[in-house]
């Protein structure tokens, strides 16, 4: 808190800023939650009155199927999960039980939900993550039984900026956007959905903001994503400074979609990082030069068996089928820590993102590599794509030639590596030696050097790329590369922060691959610089002692 300038007071909050975008505008909080139902007990008939809850845990799952279906994109996945969260075996079970014993329905799927939501809270990570979307769908169906609204976004008829505790997957995915400016929660994390969800629609938003909840409906706000900073009450030279800031940006939306290029015409090919082979048209119309990173395991986390050579190939096939003569990029199944998967991660281990993951749990696995391979090759052979295979979490060069050797012998015509673990980086002359490329995978690689759980609130502050150690690492590869003359891409969220795209071109990354929402920022920023001052702002930061002073030394290198 602070005194402006004797008139105006503001109020700095704090929080994880999600993308690039700067919105200004009169808050409008998320109404209260409904309140907690009694402990009271049915008329005794439990078989009619579990009969009324499974037509609300139907109706309700599927009003979510149906809303994601009309979202489409990263929504519709994230509300079909939220479709099978109200009809799940276990919940179902646990709701009958209650009632068998004697509790009201309304009572029983609060008491049902609250302890699995419980249950994932002490799971941590990813997991810990999903209980905010079980709370909304417990929400959903008691407002269901008692016949009265589920408690949603507000309307409004001007804009504004939205402040919840946290935004459930169904508010998230239907956002108006011609209302909704920005968005500001008190809880979340970068993977949190709010977060994942307003990345990809291109919304400012700020998560895990403190002190969010305190704002009074119709306080002005500067919500400055970049710098993680909510001012409210802002002065007018703030606000003239922030509204200028958002109309540079609608600019750069607008300007014509042309090759990454710097300023000198040194090009820098912008991919696609996609999840679905459904994101293949939306980012070829932002302009993406082929796809950098298809997270090949986002397809699999539901299943419980490991997917066949033929329904796999069907799949890569679709993708490349959207970028004849471009390159696509394609990731071995990266199982395991964020984003296990059933039929490869199985025992229980203290560290998952220090366990059996990524290129390890494949080996150990090795079936399930082969027949990833062959289906990828069988995509390969049907389509005009340019085909790149490469492998998650690789220590060394031991592990890289493994994983080539069986790719070329599978027929694949490119295989490579990402760099994510530090000794990797370390050992990049060698690993250059044995592999056709190599692409950064920025969060993992800051998370193992700064040895900071990615999915951890509480050591989000380390999980900064823009930290030199990152930087030097990011270095030894690009010179790696260079010497080798092969390519070292980026596919980590740090190609989608422009300043730090820049620099990280001046290290030696050829190509940059980031969510399709970030291409117009990226594009615009490569091409306001030259090498030669990409490699001053790159120089500049190497030099710095900690991420933010990176941060500044490049700006004004
Ligand atoms: C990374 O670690 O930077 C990366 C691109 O992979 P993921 O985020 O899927 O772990
Ligand atoms: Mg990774």
């Amino acid at each position: 808190m602070g005194n402006f300038d004797g008139e105006d007071h503001w109020m700095e909050l704090h929080g994880v800023g999600v993308g690039r975008g700067i919105a200004v505008g009169p808050i409008l909080r998320m109404p209260d939650p409904l309140p907690e139902p009694d402990a009271a007990s049915h008329s005794g008939d439990a078989a009619a009155e579990f009969a009324r809850v499974e037509e609300s845990l139907s109706a309700v799952s599927a009003e979510l199927a149906a809303k994601g279906a009309k979202a489409g994109g990263d929504a519709q996945a994230v509300l079909e999960a939220a479709s099978m969260m109200a009809q799940d075996p276990t919940l179902t079970d646990d709701v009958r039980a209650r009632i068998d014993s004697g509790t009201t329905g309304e009572r029983a799927v609060f008491e049902a939900f609250s302890a699995f939501q419980e249950i994932l809270i002490g799971m941590g990570g990813y997991m810990a993550e999903r209980a905010t979307d079980l709370g909304d769908v417990a929400q959903r169906i008691i407002a269901h039984l008692r016949g009265v609204p589920a408690p949603g976004v507000p309307t409004s008829d001007t804009p504004f900026i939205l402040v919840a505790p946290d935004l459930a997957p169904a508010d998230t995915a239907l956002l108006d956007l011609d209302k909704v400016l920005g968005l500001i929660t008190r809880d979340g994390g970068p993977t949190s959905h709010t977060a994942i969800l307003a990345r990809a629609k291109s919304i400012p938003a700020i998560v895990g903001v403190t002190g969010a909840l305190d704002l009074a409906d119709g306080t002005v706000v500067v919500l400055d994503a970049p710098a993680g900073l909510v001012t409210a009450d802002p002065a007018d030279a703030l606000v003239a400074d922030a509204n200028s800031r958002v109309a540079a940006r609608a600019a750069a939306s607008t300007i014509p979609i042309v090759d990454g290029a710097l300023a000198d015409g040194t090009k820098v090919p912008l991919l696609a990082n996609v999840g679905s082979p459904k994101d293949g048209p939306g980012a070829v119309e932002l302009g993406a030069e082929g796809v950098g990173l298809f997270r090949t395991e986002f397809l699999f986390l539901d299943s419980k068996t490991a997917p066949t050579v033929a329904e796999q190939q069907a799949k890569y096939t679709e993708l490349l089928s959207y970028f004849p003569g471009k390159k696509v990029v394609v990731r071995a199944l990266d199982a395991g820590a964020d984003k296990p998967l059933a039929f490869l991660n199985s025992a229980h281990e203290e560290n998952p993102a220090l366990g059996l993951r990524g290129l390890r749990a494949l080996r150990a696995s090795e079936q399930i590599l082969l027949d990833q391979l062959t289906a990828l090759k069988g995509a390969q052979d049907a389509t005009e794509a340019d085909l790149w295979v490469m492998a998650p979490m690789v220590a060394d060069a031991e592990e890289t030639k493994y994983f080539v050797k069986l790719g070329k012998t599978l027929g694949l015509k490119t295989v490579g590596v990402m760099a994510e673990v530090p000794s990797l980086a370390v050992m990049a002359d060698q690993v250059l030696a044995a592999a056709d490329f190599v692409s950064i995978g920025t969060n993992d690689l800051t998370q193992y050097t700064l040895a900071a759980d990615r999915m951890l609130g509480s050591v989000a502050s380390y999980q900064d790329p823009w930290h030199p150690a990152v930087l030097r690492l990011v270095k030894l590869l690009g010179d790696a590369g260079a010497a080798a003359g092969k390519g070292v891409g980026i596919c980590g969220e740090a190609a989608a922060d422009p300043q730090l795209a820049v620099v990280l071109v001046g290290l030696g990354a050829t190509t940059l691959s980031m969510t399709p929402a970030a291409l117009a920022d990226v594009r615009a920023e490569l091409a306001e610089v030259t090498l030669e001052q990409a490699r001053a702002k790159a120089a500049a930061a190497l030099a710095a002692s900690d991420a933010a002073s990176a941060r500044r030394a490049a700006a004004s290198a």
